[in-house]
């Protein structure tokens, strides 16, 4: 029965789960042992970004701080940095890291990065693809098993397109975010915010908030598999 399919939970659902647990316990972890080391410059989140918007030439990029833990993010549409209070206000190595991350991406978006370019097109694809696509693969799937028609397969076929596209989402979410990190460690070192014995703790931070993404990635192709193996199974029954 496709709505109770135990190989879902057993190969995709648990696997995801348990990975993405640990990335984010992993993110987490590394995140408070590094919010205890303070950093040498004394300089806070902040203060970290405005001096290193000043030196990449950013001075443009309107910083702000918002509600939450750990939700910090450039946003492009607005030039936006939006810094979680404990890192606007944090004089840590964490806090350091986290917002030369951000302001890396705010980099790519003014050179124009082609990674990022091709990431922002794909995300209404991808809010439709992961939605919809499921959906639309079930729906085909099921006509095709109570009719035996060729039009159900062709239905279900155009959802797993759909929902490719979340996995092309990843894909190239992967290099944007890797990029930004590696542009992190230029942009504390150029701007003197960041002391050598302060670059393992950074390089860290940003490894493990790494990890996530190739959870993510993992996750969508993964998923992007099993709707395929519903697709293409369901026709070598008819
Ligand atoms: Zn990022």
């Amino acid at each position: 029965m496709l709505f109770f399919d135990w190989h879902y939970f057993v190969y995709v659902a648990l696997p995801i789960l348990a990975l993405g647990f640990l990335a984010s316990n992993w993110v987490k972890r590394t995140y408070q042992r590094y919010s205890q080391v303070r950093n040498a410059s004394g300089l806070s989140g902040v203060d970290v970004a405005r001096r290193i918007l000043t030196g990449a030439g950013l001075s443009d990029v309107t910083i702000q701080v918002i509600d939450g833990e750990l939700n910090d993010n450039y946003d492009p549409r607005t030039r936006t940095l939006n810094l979680s209070r404990a890192v606007a206000t944090g004089t840590s190595v964490a806090a350091e890291a986290v917002v030369a991350h951000e302001i890396g991406h705010a980099q790519q978006d003014r050179q124009g990065f082609f990674a990022m370019r091709i990431r922002s097109g794909l995300v209404p694809a991808a809010n439709l693809g992961s939605q919809a696509g499921p959906l639309i693969v079930i729906a085909g799937v099921l006509l095709s098993a109570f009719t035996g028609s060729t039009f159900g397969f062709y239905v279900a076929l155009a959802g797993l397109l759909l929902f490719a596209a979340v996995v092309a989402f990843q894909l190239i979410t992967t290099p944007v975010e890797l990029d930004a990190s590696r542009r992190a460690l230029r942009l504390l070192a150029e701007n003197g915010v960041i002391y050598p014995e302060e670059q393992d703790g950074a390089r860290r931070m940003l490894r493990a908030a790494a990890f996530t993404y190739w959870v993510a990635l993992f996750g969508a192709v993964l998923t992007l598999l099993y709707y395929a193996s519903l697709v293409f199974g369901n026709r070598r029954n008819d």
